[in-house]
């Protein structure tokens, strides 16, 4: 029996306190404690009891000289964590420069009580026939005359085919009554009773899978024997959007099922529509699971628990969902991988592909990477052969890519035209409307002016708390911060100098929203952007009036843009192409270009041949070349060449710290401070890692806070990763820091 454990503690905040401790186990407990199990301990001084984890049983320890203390309180029966994740959680503690209460944090379901994970037993009530069949035979007879009686013959026959059967769906039937059940329970001829429920897994129907093309079949195959094979690999399955990459995946899982094994499917949130569950469903039955972020902590166990019971073999979620304990996990589907929403922004700062790769590895499973606009990232390991790369080329039925039209809005100027739409995008949506067809169009900002400013002194009006200018909303009438939410009252005079003309700048979706319903209100014309989908059903009524044709144009913001399928959208419009071109970010080309792709994506997907209008005042940019000549190879060439001659990822990784504060000589100062310990250990070490900044943040201000970064950047991510905790730790131990808060991002994707 195991004599001592190593423990860590979970409030443990501080840095130095973040490692495991060893304790003695108490005699009365040594033949219950197992690894994964969770423990109380007393810690600290005064030896408060403190939420522990075990990762470590051993039989004898090194003399340390003092007394160690000892593990009396158990709380889980059975671990809580298995071997791999708590390999997983190392992983991410290493991975990240993170903490152990971070990752523990997020492996495990949230709002976890001490106590075990309680799994209410699910129960129903069975409904099933008396063993008597000569009593209910008489029973029959003499109620054969009565008129009632039709119904509880049928109930009786249905019951002898329908052995597994609960009160439930049987009431569900048009032709069963709760008083014909009551009548014959009062007469003994069946009886109810309330069973435990147990998972029998639907079978696949298989009725429901759609005949590949050539492309998808190969694809399908390349799958199932790397499955068959059981070694890991991350697969990148490039495929123009419409050409079948779902069906590929529901197949390729298919095949993981056969093999016993179960499968995992990520998505960006904002997919998580009931579409896309049902179309799991119809093929898997109940052995599909969804998690999404409205569940409730209770809900999110509970899921947590069948996932370790194998009570589930597909879990489909958004990023959050990659942490799922599903029992012989083999294959880990990330759709739509390219989104940046994969990337978490809180501690510990995870990319759920990281986290989806090492999984695999553990497992010998595949990662399948499915996106129309791989990230550069992905495009580079696919094209050095670390991803295995497979192509779908051809969008299936008859479907055919769409017409693309560059407009340049400097000529519309010139013409006069001083609207929001250019005469070929108004043109366009008229034919579209006129010939039966459905218009998105996509404005990546939302409310009614994007800034005001003032004629005589051009003071711009900005938010108290934040560096960033106020959005105007017409429907509510007030000026509102898109970073803090915070509002105010629209201003009469300038509050600079007093003057009366004040100006409304800058078109956003709720402008154009005005704009459309004026020319083409007939049509029925609706927004979905963050302000019009708040309500818990907001942005699938919005999608369902799409559908069902009610509303015939739709703006929006780039929420429209993402994986909608709508076969009678015939024109796709990009109002400002130019907004994220030039955001102070080299991954702002990359950004532009997905975002371009994926809305020209929605049109023509049905039969009739798509058009898609782009307007921009860089008609030049090497993005809207690339879009204009569907030169999909030339971008990512480009593009990681220019990254390669500016040392930026993938040819690098950086190690990015934040430094806010609400005092701004306080961060400053901390900032400058702690630049100079990274700049005198990179000239002192070996290898040499380039400083950049410190710099004022992209948003200087957000919520009173102010920021200041400070980029390290590194050709090999491990000593990067040393180097940055490191000067960290020295840093932490010399100087004192009041006020200030230090953030670090490893490989971050946004930096603003
Ligand atoms: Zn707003
Ligand atoms: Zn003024
Ligand atoms: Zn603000």
């Amino acid at each position: 029996m195991p004599c001592y454990a190593q423990i860590i503690i979970q409030f443990a905040t501080v840095n130095e306190i973040d490692r495991p401790f060893t304790y003695e186990v108490a005699p009365e407990i040594s033949s219950r404690i197992q690894v994964g199990q969770r423990v109380k301990v007393p810690f600290g001084r005064y030896n408060h009891l403190q939420l522990g984890y075990v990762v470590k049983l051993m039989n004898e320890v090194q003399e340390t000289g003092y007394r160690l203390k000892k593990v009396v309180v158990l709380i889980d029966e059975k671990p809580i964590l298995d071997n791999k994740q708590l390999e997983l959680i190392s992983f991410i503690v290493d991975y990240y420069a993170t903490s152990y209460a971070a990752a523990i944090d997020v492996v495990l379901p949230p709002g976890l009580k001490e106590e075990p994970i309680a799994v209410e037993e699910m129960s129903e009530k069975k409904v099933r026939l008396v063993e008597d069949r000569i009593k209910l035979k008489a029973y029959c007879n003499a109620n054969a005359h009565k008129q009632t009686f039709a119904k509880q013959k049928w109930l009786i026959d249905y019951l002898r085919e329908h052995t597994d059967i609960n009160q439930k769906e049987l009431l569900a039937l048009p032709e069963v009554s709760a008083s014909s059940l009551k009548t014959l329970e009062k007469n003994g001829c069946i009886y109810i009773e309330e069973e435990k429920v147990v998972y029998r897994p639907d079978p696949i129907c298989e009725m429901r899978f759609k005949t590949l093309n050539d492309q998808q079949e190969q694809a399908v195959q390349y799958l199932k024997a790397l499955n068959e094979a059981n070694v890991y690999r991350t697969i990148l399955l490039e495929g123009v959007t419409g050409s079948g990459k779902t069906e590929v995946f529901l197949h390729a899982i298919r095949e993981v099922l056969m093999r016993g094994g179960t499968a995992l499917v990520l998505v960006p949130e904002i997919a998580l529509t009931d579409q896309t569950l049902f179309r799991f469903k119809e093929r898997f039955g109940n052995r599909v699971a969804l998690s999404h972020s409205r569940m409730s902590a209770k809900e999110r166990q509970r899921l947590y628990m069948r996932a370790k019971n194998n009570e589930v073999s597909i879990i489909i979620g958004p990023r959050s969902a990659v942490f799922m304990p599903l029992d012989n996990l083999k294959l880990i589907v990330v759709d739509e991988a390219h989104e940046s929403s994969y990337k978490s922004e809180t501690t510990p700062k995870y990319h759920a592909i990281d986290i989806a790769k090492k999984r695999m590895m553990q497992n010998k499973g595949q990662v399948l990477l499915a996106t129309a606009t791989p990230s550069i990232e992905s495009y580079a390991a696919a094209r050095s052969g670390e991803y295995s790369l497979l192509t779908l080329n051809k969008r299936i039925g008859e479907a055919v890519l769409p017409e693309v039209d560059v407009v340049d809005m400097r000529l519309e100027i010139q013409k006069g035209n001083n609207s929001v739409l250019s005469h070929t995008l108004f043109e366009a949506i008229k034919d579209a409307l006129e010939a039966d067809g459905q218009v998105m169009l996509l404005l990546n900002r939302r409310g009614y002016s994007t800034f005001i400013n003032c004629r005589s002194c051009g003071h711009v009006i900005k938010c108290d708390h934040c560096d960033v200018s106020m959005t105007y909303h017409a429907s509510q009438q007030i000026l509102q911060c898109h970073y803090c939410g915070k509002t105010s009252d629209v201003p009469e005079v300038c509050p600079e100098c007093g003057s009366k003309y004040i100006r409304f700048m800058g078109s956003g979706t709720e402008k154009v929203e005005a704009y459309l319903k004026e020319c083409f209100g007939n049509y029925g014309v609706a927004r979905m952007d963050m302000d019009t989908t708040t309500g818990k059903e907001g942005h699938q009524k919005i999608l369902s009036a799409f559908r069902k044709k009610e509303v015939r144009l739709l703006i929006g913001t780039q929420m429209i843009a993402k994986g909608h399928d709508f076969p009678a959208v015939t024109l796709v419009g990009v109002l400002s192409a130019d907004l994220s071109l030039f955001m102070q970010d080299f991954r702002s080309n990359e950004r532009t270009y997905q975002l371009l792709t994926q809305a020209m994506g929605r049109a023509g997907r049905g039969k009739e041949k798509g058009r898609v209008v782009i307007q921009t005042y860089n008609p030049n940019h090497l993005v809207m070349e690339v879009i204009r000549n569907n030169a999909q190879e030339a971008f990512y060439e480009q593009e990681l060449a220019n990254r390669e001659m500016l040392g930026y990822p993938p040819y690098t990784h950086i190690f990015s710290l934040l430094v806010s504060g609400l005092d701004e000589e306080e961060v400053i100062r901390t900032v400058q401070l702690l630049s100079q310990y990274y700049r005198y250990y990179s000239q002192k070490g070996q290898s040499h890692f380039r400083v950049i900044g410190p710099t004022s943040a992209v948003i200087s201000k957000i919520g009173d806070e102010y920021r200041w970064r400070l980029l390290i950047v590194g050709e090999e991510r491990e000593k990067l990763l040393i180097y940055g905790k490191f000067c960290l730790e020295k840093f932490y131990n010399k100087e004192k820091v009041s006020g200030t808060k230090i953030q670090w991002d490893v490989d971050p994707l946004a930096m603003l």
